[in-house]
């Protein structure tokens, strides 16, 4: 039987992160979009009322939600603000491949330290000559002893300067290439980290990132996750996870800008009439309410894959990514057309939700990359 209704611990888990949203998140959200800094106060918050770490297991301080219950927690975060919101996903996204590969007592040690400090991790994996082609990671861990030491560049590290840890992702044997490639624990304050200035950027300006070099970076042996070579595997099975968290925020950030775009529209009048009484305003304000209903919908199935056919998963993930991105850059593009120049204005937000929306298409994997993943699945199938 098929059964739309969300269970009641998922409805209270959407009360609480709109509640959350309402009060420290839309208020805030235009000083951190001039500010373009880490909110720092809001991720303290955050920690304060239960919505950080909604992933992790209850005994490390997490919350255990399913991959749904995170995707109903980050539409309500990108509702108020996708920045903010990725600046607690990009955690969730650095934790993840602990989730599906570390051992139980690095989970311990790095959850239990997470929480303790109340601190943000970040997942670096991009480097300057490795973005959609991740086997083209050069960074490069060689085993030393009991150390690894590592050398390279990553860029584009989202929480990389405000970072308690990292999940690195390197080379270990040069002669395998991107067959060695294997996932590390770096704690961010290890010797030989340079981080660069932060990247100066169109959106999501709440959320930071920087390029980073490692020099001789000492990681010992058991900051390992999984085994040499599993890197890769671990990197996908990460993204399967957490590309409905991206889908998630671009449906709550579409679903703000329609909200605002239809009340604005409602009460506008020109020519006589409010301005969503002209069929071409209607027609508009209809085809955003279907396609965010529709990327929600894919969305949640992705999420629902997780647990209950992961056969599906990777393909649906990929979907869900690349329908709700598209989505929100077309929904929040109408939304400011329809409000003519209130729209352009930064006084009713929706100019800063349509500079948010474009990011979410980029990141994770691009658009392009999200129908490579679909193309592959579906010739095997
Ligand atoms: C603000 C921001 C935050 C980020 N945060 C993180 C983070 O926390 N951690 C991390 O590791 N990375 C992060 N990234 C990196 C992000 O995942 C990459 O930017 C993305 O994967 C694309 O890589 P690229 O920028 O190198 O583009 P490229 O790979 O150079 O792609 C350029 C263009 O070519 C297209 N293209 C590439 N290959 C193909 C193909 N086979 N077929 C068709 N088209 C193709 C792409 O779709 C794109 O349009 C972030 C990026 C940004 C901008």
């Amino acid at each position: 039987m098929l059964n739309f209704q969300l269970s009641k611990e998922q409805e209270e888990i959407q009360a609480k992160y709109k509640d959350f949203v309402d009060r420290w998140v839309i208020p805030n959200r235009l000083k951190y979009d001039e500010l373009a800094e880490f909110p720092w106060e809001i991720v303290k918050a955050a920690y304060r009322e239960g919505i950080m770490n909604g992933v992790m297991p209850v005994e490390y301080g997490g919350h255990n939600f399913s991959l749904l219950d995170g995707a109903v927690a980050s539409e309500e975060l990108g509702a108020g603000c996708i920045g903010m919101g990725i600046s607690i996903d990009a955690n969730t996204l650095a934790l993840t491949p602990l989730y599906v590969a570390a051992t139980d007592e690095q989970k311990k040690k790095y959850f239990g330290l997470i929480n303790e400090i109340q601190g943000v991790a970040a997942y670096c994996l991009t480097e300057p000559n490795a973005g959609s082609d991740v086997q083209g990671i050069k960074s490069l861990a060689l085993k030393k002893g009991d150390k690894y030491i590592l050398n390279g560049h990553k860029r584009f590290i989202t929480n990389a300067e405000v970072s308690t840890f990292m999940t690195v992702f390197a080379q270990t044997d040069p002669e395998k290439g991107s067959r060695s490639l294997t996932a590390f624990l770096v704690p961010s304050d290890s010797a030989g980290i340079e981080f660069k200035p932060r990247l100066q950027k169109m959106g999501q300006k709440a959320s930071v990132q920087n390029e980073i070099l490692f020099h001789d970076v000492e990681i010992p042996v058991e900051n390992r996750i999984g085994e040499e070579g599993h890197g890769f595997l671990i990197a996908m099975k990460t993204f399967d996870r957490t590309r409905t968290g991206v889908a998630a925020l671009s449906v709550g950030n579409a679903r703000a800008a329609y909200e605002i775009a239809k009340e604005w529209t409602k009460n506008r009048r020109q020519f006589g009439q409010p301005i969503a009484s002209n069929q071409a305003i209607g027609f508009m304000l209809a085809d955003m309410a279907t396609k965010i209903e529709c990327a929600r919908l894919i969305t949640w199935y992705a999420a629902w894959a997780y647990d209950f056919d992961k056969k599906k998963l990777n393909k649906l993930s990929a979907m869900s990514k690349l329908y709700a991105s598209d989505i929100g850059m077309e929904v929040t593009t109408d939304a400011v057309q329809a409000m003519g120049g209130d729209g352009y204005s930064r006084e009713f937000h929706v100019e800063k939700m349509m500079r948010d929306a474009k990011l979410c298409q980029i990141y994770e994997g691009t658009n392009q990359v999200q129908r490579v993943v679909i193309s592959k699945s579906i010739l095997k199938e």
